[in-house]
């Protein structure tokens, strides 16, 4: 017995990094024996930002895909769908929009960040309707848990009100899902940026090979003020011992590395070089669980259309508790017959 619904997913934006790893994919995979697992591909969500990437959306899907079944999501045990082919999602988005004000979402800080980020200054109706889409993500197959970043804790709040609103105006038909955050945090950049991300290009990610990953390592930012491997350095706060943290499986070699370092007995070259050797070990099972995943692409397909078509029957399912609730039921001879 499944102790209930968990639900994420990816914007189909490119490739994933070992940010998407610590923040939500480790979770994934964690969890997903004890819970029924809904893993979308979200490329409406794309739409909010991209409208310019839909040349490569069909290449980017394909990617994410793979990333999740090579971390060893079980296409077996989980359902990875395809946000376009539920059209039920957009459905109970627009329900759902009558249940948030405007100036509630225009609070929400991560579209301000989107905002700068991007230089937008005007947001479209969609991108401020983002977290409803969230939500109706979610709340399509009554979520329960929702593995994800740090900095999407707010979008999750989002969800959690319209899902306490609709139940409070209509009927209890919705759970009210918990966030779940990473163990890290948010993984810094290899240039010591806060946060690895795509767009800034300071990343590693899961499919790159040996090399380029050795490549990076011995390029990252570490502390700056080190300049002889006999000066004592800072761990606390340094990318390459956090990474060290969340990656090396030999915590015994990670603390006498983290000593020698404060000691200044050790150069910056050795602890990278560990790095990157724990990060392969790492990477190895991922890159070769990747590689017999692509060899199969119509085997990938048909993973994600058996996905949507599940996902399509649980959201219709969904869709219809809520309109049951909303006494939108009416009529129902002729929306079924039309
Ligand atoms: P990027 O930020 O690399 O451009 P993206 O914008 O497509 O990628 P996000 O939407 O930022 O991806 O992230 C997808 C998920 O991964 C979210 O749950 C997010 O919180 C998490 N995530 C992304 N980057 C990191 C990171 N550096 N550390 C922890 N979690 C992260
Ligand atoms: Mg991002």
């Amino acid at each position: 017995m499944k102790k209930g619904r968990l639900l994420t997913g990816d914007r189909p934006t490119g490739k994933l990094h070992l940010g998407h790893y610590v923040g939500t994919l480790a979770n994934r995979v964690r969890l997903q024996e004890e819970y029924d697992c809904f893993f979308l591909v979200a490329d409406y969500h794309l739409l909010t930002t991209r409208l310019d990437q839909l040349e490569e959306i069909e290449q980017n899907i394909r990617d994410v895909v793979l990333d999740n079944l090579s971390v060893g999501i079980d296409p077996d045990r989980s359902t990875i769908f395809l946000q376009s082919a539920v059209p039920q999602v957009p459905e109970l988005q627009l329900i759902f929009s009558m249940l948030v004000s405007v100036p509630r979402l225009q609070r929400v800080p991560t579209l301000k960040e989107m905002m700068r980020d991007l230089h937008i200054t005007q947001p479209s109706a969609g991108l401020l309707s983002y977290p409803v889409l969230q939500a109706a993500d979610i709340l399509s197959v009554c979520g329960e848990i929702v593995p994800v970043g740090k900095d999407q804790a707010s979008h999750l709040e989002v969800t959690r009100e319209i899902a306490r609103r609709f139940n409070e105006v209509f009927a209890p038909v919705f759970p009210e899902p918990e966030t779940l955050i990473g163990e890290v945090g948010t993984l810094p950049g290899t240039d010591g940026k806060a946060k690895m991300s795509k767009s800034i290009g300071n990343v590693i990610y899961l499919s790159d090979d040996r090399e380029t990953v050795t490549q990076r390592v011995m390029r990252m930012y570490t502390d700056p003020r080190r300049i002889h491997p006999t000066d004592p350095g800072t761990v606390e706060g340094n990318p390459v011992f956090i990474y060290h943290d969340a990656f090396n499986a030999n915590k015994a070699e990670v603390e006498d590395l983290k000593d020698r370092y404060r000691a200044g007995r050790v150069g910056d070259v050795e602890v990278k070089k560990r790095l990157a050797d724990a990060l392969n070990a790492f990477l190895d099972p991922i890159r070769e669980r990747r590689r017999r995943f692509a060899e199969r692409p119509e085997y990938v397909e048909e993973i994600i259309v058996e996905g949507s078509r599940r996902a399509r029957a649980e959201a219709q399912e969904t869709l219809e508790r809520a309109k049951e609730a909303m006494k939108m039921a009416y009529y129902r001879g002729v929306r079924h017959r039309a």
